[in-house]
């Protein structure tokens, strides 16, 4: 009778199994490089998300009138929440700042695979320094989230919008013209391009040096073609640092420079980047960042940020897409009472396993033998108790090991050093 909402989707206690994993995977990577958590809420109001980009971004968000009149929206990204909690909260902390998140996003987009209403982000902001190393450790950071995880083939991209800004002022492009311009450039339609730039008046040559310098990966073409703009000289040395410091000292071997790496959000400047996971096709694209000046627009004082968003969900769909196989769900112990009597025994036992942190489930349903090892089998259980008066009797129980079969006898207090995890 009622089906989930368009574009949002009901988790089953499998699939949750595999998010939480791959959550904690990557929460103990945010750790590891220095980040501490924080969380905002699900809405906030609308003029967060206008204030930068726009009225046009209410074609794209989720938002509403509350009962007090006033004009919310659901987040459909998590810096802009975060860059707020930052200035009404955090401006003191000792810099650099790192904090990470995870949130569920919104956004009026068009559904399919890998593209959704409701999906969830993993991401990070880096506020108060904006050294090569810095910048350097946040790529590695989201490449290793990605590896750490399980995924084997990811590429990073670098762009830089500074060059790419210079390249549109030398070809004489107005702002209205780039406006136009940044999205064909950031989904890589280069014959709309090329035609979109000959309508802004740019000489074939110019156009086709320009899509050819936004496609390659070769530093020394990029750098002929930008070499009368010091600018974009130190620019573009920035990203070869930053590349060298990836390769030599975090071992990522996975980047390249690819200057039609744009982003679609308008607060990113300077360097920006995305990294893709091949495997997925049209929605490859995994994760996007870079550096963005927000803290000014909404009232903080001044001081580089940047950040990246890790989109949750294709994580998981590429993970899939490679074979990954994810741990299989299990029960450490599954307790059957051999008949009502051995109920309140079976509890108890339950109780003290559980309290030391042993997963258990037992028969609820009094169910005899055959059915009960039937549902200790469909719930991964690794081992099975049976609870049987003439066992008791002298304080004992049955303990199964599911996997060989193998039955033993063993004293109450003897399951728990039998079941103890390593
Ligand atoms: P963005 O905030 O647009 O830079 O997105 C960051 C990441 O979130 C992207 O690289 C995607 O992996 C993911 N993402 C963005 N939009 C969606 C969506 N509608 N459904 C699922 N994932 C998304």
């Amino acid at each position: 009778m009622f089906q989930v909402p368009r574009g949002t989707r009901d988790f089953t206690p499998e699939e949750m199994e595999k998010r939480r994993y791959i959550e904690r995977n990557m929460t103990s990577t945010f750790l590891s490089f220095g980040y501490g958590e924080i969380q905002t809420p699900t809405f906030e109001n609308i003029e967060l998300f206008t204030s930068k980009s726009g009225e046009a971004i209410l074609n794209e968000i989720y938002n509403f009138t509350d009962k007090g009149g006033r004009e919310l929206a659901l987040r459909p990204e998590l810096t802009a929440p975060v860059i707020r909690c930052y200035i009404e909260r955090l401006q003191m902390e000792p810099k650099p700042l790192k904090l990470f998140y995870f949130g569920n996003c919104y956004r009026y987009d068009r559904p399919q695979k890998g593209r959704y209403r409701e999906f969830r982000q993993a991401g990070c902001e880096i506020i108060g320094v904006d050294t090569t190393e810095a910048i350097a450790e946040l790529l590695a950071l989201a490449f290793s989230i990605l590896k750490n995880v399980g995924l084997k083939n990811v590429r990073i991209n670098i762009g830089n919008l500074t060059i790419i800004s210079m390249i549109f002022k030398r070809l004489n492009l107005l702002k209205d013209d780039q406006k136009r311009l940044l999205p064909l450039i950031d989904k890589s339609q280069f014959d709309d391009l090329k035609v979109s730039l000959r309508d802004c008046g740019v000489s074939e040559k110019d156009a086709e040096q320009f899509i050819c310098v936004l496609q390659t990966s070769e530093v020394n073409e990029i750098r002929s073609f930008i070499a009368d703009d010091p600018d974009a000289i130190k620019e573009l040395s920035i990203i070869e640092t930053v590349i060298g410091l990836l390769k030599n000292a975090f071992h990522i071997t996975e980047s390249d420079i690819k200057l039609s790496i744009v982003r679609g959000l308008d607060y990113y400047k300077g360097l920006v980047f995305e990294i893709d996971a091949p495997v997925l096709g049209a929605e490859k694209q995994l994760c996007g960042g870079g550096s963005y000046d927000l803290v000014t627009l909404f009232g903080g004082s001044e001081v580089p940020t940047s950040g990246f968003a890790i989109g949750f969900d294709r994580t998981i769909l590429a993970l899939e897409a490679e074979g990954f196989v994810f741990p299989p769900s299990k029960l450490d112990v599954f307790i059957i009472p051999v008949n009502q009597d051995m109920i309140p025994m079976s509890i108890d036992i339950a109780r003290q396993l559980r309290d030391k942190g042993i997963s258990v489930d037992f028969d609820l349903l009094r169910r005899g033998m055959g059915k009960s090892f039937k549902y200790a089998d469909a719930k991964h259980a690794e081992k099975v108790i049976i609870v049987g008066p003439k066992e008791l009797e002298k304080n004992t129980v049955t303990l199964r090991d599911m996997k060989t079969g193998n039955q033993e006898i063993v004293t109450v207090s003897e399951i728990f050093t039998k079941l103890k995890k390593p």
